[in-house]
């Protein structure tokens, strides 16, 4: 499996950042986009540059309805893209989707999305938020978008898939970096407040995220 980040706030020579969060989940023969950063434009061109075709992506997962994360939507729609999104979603949102798509699946408990990545469910009680969780060689890589729902909250469920090995994505003011202890690979992305003290504290198992950034699992 190999993960390539597409949209976050840092982004390598040749790409563009901006403020959201985008990655490309790949694995043999399947693609999934995970969220869709804020700006069509943007994702567009980044997309473009890695060579991406919006085509070749068979299901997109939104982890939450927030603009850094739906917002480059239409650039990536297609009329054979599956759009998994929590139930929660607002009715506008959804019709809006499933013109443009092959339709909706409504996420609310844990589930299976293709072998291999599974989904943990709406969590949270004000922002709901799923978040993947990925079967690798470290154990289960959990890939949030902005871990409204707290991390801490998003790894204890995370766990129903297997033993933890992983963590990537935003994970918003998330501060009890000793619950990162033990995990093999650390990646913090987009909105994580915390990333310089992540980088500092855990040398071996953190990496810095940016758009460009490929991560082979
Ligand atoms: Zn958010
Ligand atoms: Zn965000």
């Amino acid at each position: 499996m190999r993960l390539r980040v597409v949209y976050d706030n840092e982004a390598k020579e040749g790409l563009e950042r901006d403020w959201g969060f985008s990655c490309l989940i790949e694995s043999a023969d399947r693609r999934i986009l995970f969220d869709t950063g804020a700006s069509e434009a943007i994702l567009s061109r980044n997309m473009e540059k890695l060579g991406i075709h919006k085509e070749e992506i068979e299901i997109i997962a939104l982890s939450h309805e927030h603009w850094d994360h739906i917002g480059g939507l239409s650039a990536v729609l297609h009329p054979d893209a599956k759009v998994y999104l929590p139930a929660s979603f607002t009715a506008a949102t959804k019709k809006k989707i499933e013109r443009n798509a092959a339709g909706i699946i409504e996420v609310s408990g844990p589930a299976d999305i293709i072998p291999g990545v599974h989904t943990t469910g709406e969590l949270g009680t004000g922002i709901k938020e799923q978040s993947l969780v990925l079967d690798t060689a470290v154990g289960e890589l959990v890939l949030t978008g902005c871990a409204h729902p707290g991390l801490d909250t998003i790894m204890d469920s995370a766990r129903v898939f297997g033993n933890l090995g992983g963590v990537m994505g935003g994970f918003h003011g998330f501060d009890r970096l000793e619950l990162l202890r033990g995990l093999k690979m650390i990646i913090p992305c987009h909105c994580t407040v915390h990333k310089r003290e992540i980088l500092d504290m855990y040398p071996e198992e953190a990496k810095k995220c940016e758009a460009g950034e490929i991560i082979e699992i």
